[in-house]
């Protein structure tokens, strides 16, 4: 029955391309929807998008009552910005045009795990339910290199500073690793260094 398991046969292509084992997916949140998998999809769309701007591998999609209010992507580099996170970039946007009602009846899907910098956003703009994709622990890791053992997770943000966020993730984890897979290794992220790019003058 295992060969018939997603992530062995991801991880049996891997080892047949010659292909290094990124880090292993973890599984789906019990209790995301079907739904939630249909907007997780768009959230890993704009992250591709970001990536085609120029910009980082992050999407986010604000989702009520089923219907697709307000997107984004990450547009750190293009617009210089470095609060420009999908996240934070998209309530940013959008909250002069949508009420605190609106932010509290929707869900924000979030390719990636949000920052603890996301995390206040969302908690100031009053969303009430948050999905992520890919846990920021599994791309830190990609990122530096190394094993984030110390990582602050947004699960523990939210339970310790507005614990009325319903936090869900991660939910298809192995389909959002995979930009984080193609992108990292060739890019530089300045406020998470690889450690030997840290020791460099
Ligand atoms: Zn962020």
């Amino acid at each position: 029955m295992a060969q018939n398991c997603p992530f062995f046969l991801l991880l049996a292509t891997s080892v047949a391309l010659g292909v290094s084992a990124g880090p292993t997916p973890l599984p789906d949140d019990p209790g995301c929807t079907a739904a939630d998998r249909v907007f997780m999809a768009r959230a890993f769309e704009l992250a591709r998008q970001g990536v085609a701007s120029g910009n980082g591998p992050f999407g986010a999609v604000l989702v009520r009552d089923g219907r697709v209010i307000a997107e984004y992507h990450n547009q750190v580099r293009t617009m210089t910005n470095v609060i420009q996170h999908a996240e934070t970039g998209l309530i940013a946007a959008f909250s002069p045009k949508l009420d605190r009602a609106t932010f509290s009846a929707s869900t924000l899907y979030a390719s990636s795990e949000p920052c603890t910098m996301c995390c206040g956003s969302i908690r100031f703009a009053g969303i009430g339910r948050v999905v992520y994709g890919v846990t920021e622990s599994q791309f830190e890791r990609i990122i530096t290199g190394i094993d984030e053992t110390n990582h602050l997770g947004s699960k523990e943000v939210f339970a310790r500073t507005a614990p009325q966020v319903k936090v869900l993730g991660p939910l298809m984890e192995a389909e959002g690793l995979i930009e984080h897979e193609k992108y990292w290794p060739t890019h530089v992220n300045p406020s998470r260094p690889r450690p030997s790019e840290a020791r460099k003058p």
